[in-house]
């Protein structure tokens, strides 16, 4: 279970007042003393991220939020991060006391769940303790609610049960190849190993398409672009998908037979995380542009920059290149995405490997309501390098055509 990305684990936001019980309520879902428990109101500053299986959903992320009530710049601050974990949480829970006053603090809680369209649930936790306004409220309102005791387990089973019921069709994430290949398929990824790869290992996103392959009955086989004409003849018949990284795509779609489906890494995870088809109308946008037009570089992570980094020097260079226009950019980085977009000609988001779709999807709603175009790394490289009709025909009937002439 620890081996599953957190960006792909069902992320469980845990909101309420300060001392309703938030952090017991997690230890009492993992069975671990995990959060920071105190009788003490505010104990917990900082939004806690604690990794968990609730069967059968598989691998979840328990997030423990700062109390947002509290007053002052240190409140300010927690409220800041409590809605940074707001957007990259695919299912809530409002926890309350028996005794709690509903108030605006939940009420504004509540319109935020339903402006979000988020699935929600109220927990009266501490049941074992005396008061009924919080039920009352709840009933009146009819907000679907349960009542749990984080010290006595009472409720807990039915909670995760109710959290199953919340979850499905809400964070299930596109897949990344199962829907375009069949069992007994055979996959060749072609993974470069230059000096930017990790010694002695692939990274993530090689490993997690191999292991979609697999879970889909269908053989992976992995070969360096070098040895790809290798591959392909040690095969009886023709492969039903290459996904290659975008490096070499060149010389892999060369070597390539054009009826062999051909694909990117990239490509897969702009579908798998973000809205492939938004990326797709936003890329054209670099027609349209400007001298003087801004540019946003949206990064998910706070990864360390590199020399020739890829949002700050790469990008900026080849769009100077490609438009030779004098465009103006902006980069954030991890939660810090921008509340006003109006400024901005297009946002180029990068591949979101560190977070969830939730938060990616968060940042794709936004920019569509502000109309502004919207882009991400894998498909703006794809277009520059001219590559990019070849890279979408998997996902767009080429495969299920092959499917059907079977
Ligand atoms: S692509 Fe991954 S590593 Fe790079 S900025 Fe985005 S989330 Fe961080």
């Amino acid at each position: 279970m620890y081996r599953t990305p957190a960006s792909n684990r069902l992320h469980i936001g845990i909101f309420g007042k300060r001392n309703t019980g938030k952090s017991s309520l997690i230890n009492a879902l993992t069975g671990q003393d995990t959060a920071i428990v105190s009788d003490v109101a505010g104990t917990t500053t900082d939004p806690v991220y604690k990794a968990m299986e609730i069967l059968p959903i598989g691998p979840c992320m328990l997030i423990d939020t700062a109390g947002i009530d509290d007053q002052g710049v240190l409140g300010e601050e927690r409220v800041k991060r409590t809605l940074v974990v707001l957007r990259k949480t695919d299912v809530g829970l409002i926890v309350v006391q028996p005794d709690t006053l509903i108030d605006s603090f939940e009420e504004d809680l509540i319109k935020t769940f339903q402006g979000k369209k988020l699935p929600f649930l109220f927990i009266i936790n501490k049941s074992e303790l005396a008061g009924k306004a919080a039920q009352d409220y709840l009933e009146n309102n009819k907000l679907a609610f349960i009542k749990v005791s984080s010290k006595t387990g009472q409720g807990i089973k039915e909670l995760k049960a109710k959290i199953m019921e919340l979850a499905p069709g809400h964070w299930s994430p596109i897949p990344l190849v199962g829907d375009i290949i069949k069992p007994k398929d055979v996959v060749i990824l072609v993974c470069p190993i230059d000096n930017a790869m990790p010694q002695g290992r692939l990274i993530l996103p090689q490993v997690q398409v191999m292991r979609d392959c697999l879970d889909n009955n269908a053989t992976a086989f992995v070969t360096k672009e070098t040895e790809l004409l290798d591959c392909l003849k040690a095969l009886k018949g023709k492969p039903r998908l290459v996904i290659t990284d975008s490096q070499v795509f060149e010389d892999v779609r060369d070597m390539l037979p054009k009826d062999i489906p051909l694909t990117s890494f990239s490509t897969v995870f702009a579908r798998h995380k973000g809205d492939l088809n938004a990326y797709i109308q936003g890329v054209y946008t670099l027609e349209n542009l400007k001298d003087g037009d801004e540019i946003l570089i949206a990064e998910a992570c706070t990864h360390h920059v590199q020399p020739e980094d890829i949002g700050r020097t790469k990008i900026p260079t080849w769009l100077l290149n490609y438009t030779k226009k004098d465009l103006h950019y902006e980069v954030t980085a991890g939660g810090d995405f921008p509340q006003d977009l109006s400024r901005y000609k297009l946002i180029i988001s990068c591949g979101g490997c560190m977070v969830n779709r939730r938060e990616i999807m968060h940042r794709i709603e936004k920019a569509k309501a502000a109309h502004v175009p919207i882009t991400n790394y894998g498909v703006l490289m794809a277009y520059l390098s001219g590559i990019l009709e070849r890279v979408i025909e998997p996902f767009e009937g080429g495969l299920l055509k092959i499917n059907l002439d079977k």
